[in-house]
């Protein structure tokens, strides 16, 4: 794009490459890239189209642009993403938060009510959205992160010192609730979240590009069909609650009844419970620890 240009102008030059590159919502996407880079809002773009940019603003502008044609998410071209009223820092190293997600936290703030002290476990916590936002909405809690992606967890250890919460949150690299036993956390979590992997294998590759050719797959990839973590983890992750403690799982659309049945099978005294999401998605299975 040439440089001396007004902010209307490259508004609606940029709309028109990102609708050809097959980018849904360009206009709505063109608008985020300004206000973004340039750090304004939506009235100030409003007021301000007839404005010349000046070079460095066409050039930040111009870059972002690419990577976005490119379909790179949003997310990892301005670094950041919102999740829980909080900003995470966000890059390749991690999924990025889906609003989705913030179910899980509600459900867990729903099953600490009352509690003083809580000790929380998020595994696969990746930028750390779940357990740091737990962090900060009960200011005496205790959280372990765990991750068996080391940069991912760089990158929650980064978002903790940003929130400042990192003096009450434990890193931990590992698979699944090997970290845990590390701990000796048996008996001694009063929940654990985790929104694992849960797209099907095969299905990964057919996702937006966005999420396919950006996204890490670890994060992604369930196995063939999409229930492995659940698998490995459910019979054995009640052992690391409290009497009365509780494990919440996000899941996939349509995964909800074959978690639910893999709990009940597993350990009958529990009481297994579902949640839908904002959309009406079953999203989140819990299991209630019998005290
Ligand atoms: N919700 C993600 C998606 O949109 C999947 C995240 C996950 O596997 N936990 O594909």
């Amino acid at each position: 794009m040439r440089s001396r240009r007004t902010v209307g102008e490259w508004w609606q030059e940029a709309q028109r490459r990102l609708e050809q590159a097959g980018v849904a919502d360009a206009q709505a996407e063109a608008s985020w890239l300004l206000r973004l880079v340039l750090r304004v809002d939506a009235g100030w773009l409003h007021v301000h189209r007839d404005q010349v940019m000046e070079a460095g603003q066409s050039e930040a502008l111009a870059s972002a642009l690419e990577r976005r044609l490119r379909r790179e998410p949003l997310a990892y071209i301005v670094g950041f993403e919102e999740f829980y009223g909080l900003r995470f820092r966000s890059d390749p190293r991690a999924l990025i938060p889906r609003p989705e997600t913030e179910l899980l936290v509600d459900v867990a703030l729903e099953l600490l009510r009352g509690q003083a002290g809580p000790v929380v476990a998020d595994i696969g916590t990746g930028c750390g959205a779940i357990g740091l936002s737990l962090a900060r909405t009960i200011p005496t809690a205790r959280v372990v992160c765990t991750e068996i992606s080391a940069p991912a967890l760089e990158l929650a250890r980064q978002n903790a010192v940003e929130l400042g919460v990192a003096d009450r949150v434990d890193f931990r690299w590992g698979p699944d609730l090997d970290p845990l036993r590390e701990l000796a956390l048996e008996s001694g979590l009063h929940v654990l979240l985790s929104n694992p992997p849960y797209v099907r294998s095969a299905e990964v590759d057919s996702l937006e590009p966005e999420i396919a050719h950006h996204e890490p797959r670890v994060a992604l990839d369930g196995g063939p069909d999409g229930l492995d973590f659940y698998r490995r983890v459910v019979p054995r992750c009640l052992q690391f609650a409290r009497p009365g403690g509780a494990a919440a799982f996000e899941v996939g659309a349509g995964q909800a009844e074959a978690v639910a049945e893999l709990w009940r099978r597993s350990d009958p005294t529990a009481d297994i419970r579902i949640r839908r999401d904002l959309a009406g998605v079953p999203r989140v299975v819990l299991a209630v620890k019998s005290s």
